[in-house]
């Protein structure tokens, strides 16, 4: 998976069409965390660094009818991104049109330009999210180079990345997007091994790929969070009200015979009576009884864990061990995140946007030697497929 990135091409006096992961959480117009916007600073800063001008541009939610619009102009980002570099950035408020080719026309080396939401083209006929080729030709037509650095879309055909990049426009990595290539992708097709894969969260039906692939590739697999009680009831466990897909019992089943010792499920949960933080909770090892639910791994299991992971040189994590949210059931994912932390010389590498949040949320952010940022996407990659975004980047 050798791709070009933006060390590769020239960008000196080059229009450069940057598509960046802007997608913020917005409340009333104000950018609630902008984590995204710093992440795509190096890419930004590295065209403008090199004498190019930067055109950068993203969707921002969904949008599929004129009001939805509304709250999802990029504008406010603009002016976040303007404060964070510390020099003007223009703001187009259109996706196509003379404005916005007066606008990239009048560019000089180094300047900024952020142009409306990719997806207000979704209104009149899913432009955008369709992969119109004439949409995707107009915005190549922009620039000279395109560089796609919006890892979270990757696996999504969209104009504006796969539909610009198939008009043959030299097309490359930007630094976030290397990044995921590089952790995530090295990870499944070429890890350093004991390779051991720790699976949660709240389904399992979002992960049956990601496990099913895995399978093959991991020398372990560590089961918990919500997902544990699907397999513990494929035993024949008591699960008690824990959280169960019932139409997902026979796969887990099959999952657990194909594995075989590779699957390692917790040995005991901490329940409560209800989804609650304000119950008393309890501690059970095996069966969940009667009457509760299962919410986090034990202590049983956070040691049989940590004893797992263990000399691992590659750990990929995907999906809390238990309800993180509430401190009765963050035991379990603190205790996996410190046992990862004291992992010497492991390519560490954790995603979903959940598990992310919990890493950083629990204080661990910078334990890991990558957090990946797209959930569909670094799923996708995990389950081997090939995502559209990251093949319609040039190869090296
Ligand atoms: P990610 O976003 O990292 O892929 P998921 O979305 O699959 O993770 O799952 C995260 C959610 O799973 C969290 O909100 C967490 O509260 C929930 N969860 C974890 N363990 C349990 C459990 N035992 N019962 C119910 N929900 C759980
Ligand atoms: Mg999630």
């Amino acid at each position: 998976m050798a791709k070009k990135t933006i060390k590769d091409v020239d960008l000196k006096d080059k229009k450069v069409l940057v598509r960046v992961d802007f997608n913020v959480p917005l409340k009333d117009g104000v950018i609630t965390n902008d984590n995204r916007i710093v992440a795509a600073l190096p890419t930004i800063k590295y065209v403008i660094d090199n004498g190019g001008k930067a055109i950068l541009f993203s969707h921002l939610g969904r949008v599929k009818t004129e009001e939805d619009k509304a709250g999802k102009s990029l504008k406010p980002v603009a002016e976040r991104l303007g404060e964070l570099l510390g020099k003007p950035v223009t703001f187009v408020p259109e996706t196509r049109g003379a404005e916005l080719e007066t606008a990239v026309n009048n560019m000089k080396d180094g300047d900024v330009l952020v142009f409306e939401n990719t997806r207000f083209e979704d209104i009149d006929g899913k432009k955008e999210s369709g992969n119109d080729a004439e949409l995707g030709k107009y915005w190549a037509s922009l620039g000279d180079v395109f560089v796609n650095d919006a890892f979270g879309t990757a696996h999504r055909a969209h104009a504006s990345n796969v539909g610009i990049a198939s008009t043959g426009i030299p097309t490359v990595a930007g630094f976030l997007m290397e990044k995921e290539i590089k952790f995530v992708g090295e990870a499944v097709t070429a890890p350093k091994r004991p390779f051991v894969a720790i699976l949660g969260g709240a389904k399992v039906s979002d992960k049956i790929g990601v496990i099913e692939n895995l399978i093959s590739k991991a020398d372990k697999i560590l089961i918990g969070g919500g997902m544990t009680y699907t397999f513990y009831k494929a035993k024949g466990m008591n699960i008690g009200n824990s959280l169960v897909e019932e139409d997902k019992v026979a796969l887990a089943k099959e999952l657990i015979e194909k594995a075989g010792d590779k699957l390692i499920l917790p040995i005991d949960s901490i329940t409560a009576a209800e989804f609650s933080n304000d119950v008393p909770t309890e501690e059970h090892s095996g069966d969940v009884p009667d009457g509760q639910m299962g919410l986090d791994i034990g202590p049983e299991t956070i040691a049989l864990f940590a004893q797992a992971l263990e000399g691992a040189k590659t750990v990929v994590w995907n999906g809390p061990m238990g309800v993180f949210e509430m401190s009765n059931f963050a035991k379990g994912t603190i205790g996996v995140c410190e046992a990862i932390a004291n992992l010497a010389d492991a390519t560490t590498i954790i995603g979903g946007g959940d598990s992310a949040a919990a890493a950083i949320q629990l204080g661990f952010a910078d334990k890991f030697t990558h957090i990946s940022t797209g959930g569909g996407a670094s799923l996708e990659l995990l389950e081997g497929k090939e995502l559209p975004g990251l093949a319609a980047i040039n190869d090296k």
